[in-house]
């Protein structure tokens, strides 16, 4: 067969993860296919160098930015515009055939004969079945090809700022003229469910071939237990629990210790905090009991999955051990305030409630502030807790 390849992007280390993930899930079902990911410049020398480990080619390319900040606040991800980068892939010219995936699917079973399907092929966009999505394609690299693309966004624009809405445009007669172009659903299967989505799930999930997490809930940014090694599965995840667990079992086994404390924050605000989660998440050890070192590690990462808003309302974060923690902080007795020579005749010096009300409120305060900042050793920098989200990025 002529020389095919996988082609993936990622444009920073938190979706690098994702990036090393798949690659794995690729080996793991045995691809004869190589392994190709696009970086931008954003991406850390120390995960660039992890990257090489895994994939046969580690493509730099420039960022191409929708920069549609119109369309791109309608779909609520406005760090989708990036996503135009994926054009790159057109660029990749030593391969006759390849297929796009996104760095956050996760390849379940062998699919190698995706690389006999024509340029463009891609399964339904579950939203909206008469566009393709764009996280799973097949296509024929050609510079005529990108530069006709990237000609026509500039033109266009794309519905959506971001990538799919150029490439459904583009390639706008997949609705309606090739049914052999329309890859069956379990090709690109979302893990995301709506209510109606459920029993389709359950009934096809054995056939399931890629799965993709499209939507801001990505297996990183789940809260994990390094001890167990089990991820929380948030409710509306329940259906796919396994594929999300098979992610991080995936994680644990191969990428785990490929990562380096090195991958820091990135110098870009907007990259920064899930940047920090590669270098976070290489101080982890797993399946061990968790020293004082690892529950502050946790705790932070815990902090800014919080803060994207996953919440992990089944374990640490449940009413229950929120409403427990509330208790405690209340039931601490105030410090007893220095006592007076008059003190000791004096009945009235039992704290007043407001006092009393003060300083709980002041310990609840202190408590909630202190982020914790693990002990490092002496020769490498500390990783900084996720700054507070106030950038553009809600994922
Ligand atoms: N991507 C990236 N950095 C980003 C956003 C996206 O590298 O900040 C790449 C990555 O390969 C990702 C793809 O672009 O899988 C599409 O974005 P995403 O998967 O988040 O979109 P969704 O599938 O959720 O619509
Ligand atoms: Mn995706």
């Amino acid at each position: 067969m002529s020389k095919c390849a996988w082609v993936t992007l990622t444009t920073n280390d938190a979706y690098s993860l994702g990036a090393m993930v798949l690659a794995h899930s690729l080996k793991r079902v045995g691809t004869v296919h190589d392994l190709v990911v696009m970086i931008t410049p954003t991406v850390s020398e120390a995960m660039r160098s992890r990257l090489r480990e895994v994939f046969n080619l580690v493509q730099e390319v420039n960022v191409l930015d929708s920069k549609d900040a119109t369309n791109l606040a309608i779909l609520a991800r406005p760090e989708l515009g990036i996503t135009f980068t994926k054009l790159h892939a057109w660029k990749l010219v030593q391969y006759e055939k390849c297929v796009f995936l996104d760095s956050d699917t996760l390849v379940i079973q062998n699919c190698d004969e995706l690389m006999e399907r024509e340029e463009l092929s891609a399964a339904p966009e579950v939203c909206w079945p008469d566009c393709f999505n764009s996280g799973v394609f097949v296509y024929r690299p050609n510079e005529a090809t990108f530069t006709s693309i990237i000609e026509f966004a500039a033109k266009n624009g794309s519905f959506d700022g971001g990538d799919q809405g150029i490439l459904n445009s583009y390639f706008s007669q997949w609705a309606h003229t090739d049914i052999t172009k329309h890859l069956p659903y379990t090709y690109n299967t979302a893990a995301f469910a709506v209510y109606s989505y459920l029993p389709a799930f359950k009934e096809f999930k054995n056939k399931i071939k890629i799965l993709h997490f499209a939507g801001k809930v990505k297996p990183w940014l789940l809260n994990f237990n390094s001890e167990t090694k089990q991820a929380s599965i948030p409710p509306m995840f329940t259906h796919c629990g396994d594929f999300i667990q098979l992610w991080w079992n995936i994680f644990c086994d191969n990428v785990h210790q490929r990562l380096s404390d090195q991958m820091l924050p990135h110098a870009d605000y907007f990259l920064q905090e899930e940047a920090g989660l590669a270098g976070a998440l290489a101080q982890v050890r797993l399946g061990e009991p968790r020293s004082s070192e690892q529950e502050a590690y946790e705790a932070s990462m815990r902090r800014q999955c919080w803060e994207s808003g996953n919440i992990d309302y089944t374990g640490k974060d449940s009413f229950d051990n929120i409403w427990k923690k509330i208790q405690e902080t209340l039931e601490m007795k105030p410090e007893a305030p220095a006592k007076s020579a008059d003190d000791d005749n004096d009945k009235s010096s039992v704290t007043p409630p407001e006092i009393e009300i003060k300083a709980t409120a002041q310990k609840l305060i202190a408590s909630n502030v202190t982020t914790p900042k693990p002990a490092r050793s002496t020769n490498k920098p500390t990783p900084q807790p996720p700054a507070r989200q106030k950038s553009k990025k809600s994922k």
